[in-house]
């Protein structure tokens, strides 16, 4: 059973919460833009956070909550505050329902930007420490444990072209995860930055790896630098 109100720190809503007010201080969603999906393993609900509202503001209460329906990639609301749920919601459902992704981050960073406005097709960067927070894809055999990339491992994050609005958005993510199966992230051109995890903690790894490369890049492409 769902619940919206917590005293758990760890609770999906209040993460959602927590850490939307983490990333409007990192300038990662200001005038509401970005948006954010957990999905609770205990209750198998989705929460999603809801379109126009600030998120240094939000509230648990703000938040949607979702159920699988009875047919594929159907979800049906089991709490609805009275506002519109994130347009981005329909790509949220699609990283949980084909990458087991436990936690959708959706953020306009400036890096994510500018860097699609540096690359085409895909964002590419190896020989930096960071990536090694970053997974390869691989698991191990014997421990089921996730192998994270080495230092000298590419990261390739492919970049997509935006659209007028975001749930237009899914056909070209179907097509990410078709073309980029050890992919966790997509840029969107003159968007931003959306990235999944196996868990809220390694969503949010990723998102910060991710966000800190694109800033070395940029980085070092004003300063000249080879890649
Ligand atoms: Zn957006």
């Amino acid at each position: 059973m769902y619940s919206i109100q917590s005293h758990d720190p760890r609770h999906p809503a209040n993460l959602i919460c927590s850490l939307s007010n983490q990333f409007f201080h990192k300038e990662w969603c200001l005038g509401t833009g970005g948006a954010m999906s957990i999905e609770d393993e205990t209750s198998n609900c989705i929460y999603v956070t809801p379109s126009g509202v600030q998120k240094e503001l939000m509230k648990p209460k703000d938040l949607y909550v979702l159920t699988k329906g009875k047919e594929k990639n159907q979800y049906d609301p089991v709490y609805t505050p009275p506002l519109k749920i994130s347009d981005c919601s329909p790509l949220f459902l699609a990283c949980h329902e084909h990458k087991q992704a436990k936690a959708v981050i959706h953020t306009h960073s400036q890096n994510a930007v500018l860097i699609t406005l540096l690359y085409d097709k895909e964002f590419n960067i190896s020989n930096m420490e960071q990536i090694k927070a970053m997974p390869s894809g691989a698991v191990d055999s014997t421990t089921g444990k996730q192998i994270n990339l080495s230092f000298h491992d590419n990261l390739c994050i492919p970049i997509i072209d935006n659209k007028p609005h975001e749930h237009d958005l899914l056909e070209s993510l179907e097509k990410v995860f078709n073309e980029y199966p050890n992919a966790c992230a997509v840029l969107v051109r003159r968007h931003g930055l959306f990235v999944w995890g196996p868990t809220v903690d390694k969503a949010k790894i990723y998102n910060e790896s991710i966000d800190y490369l694109l800033g070395l890049a940029i980085k070092m492409d004003q300063l000249n630098i080879p890649m």
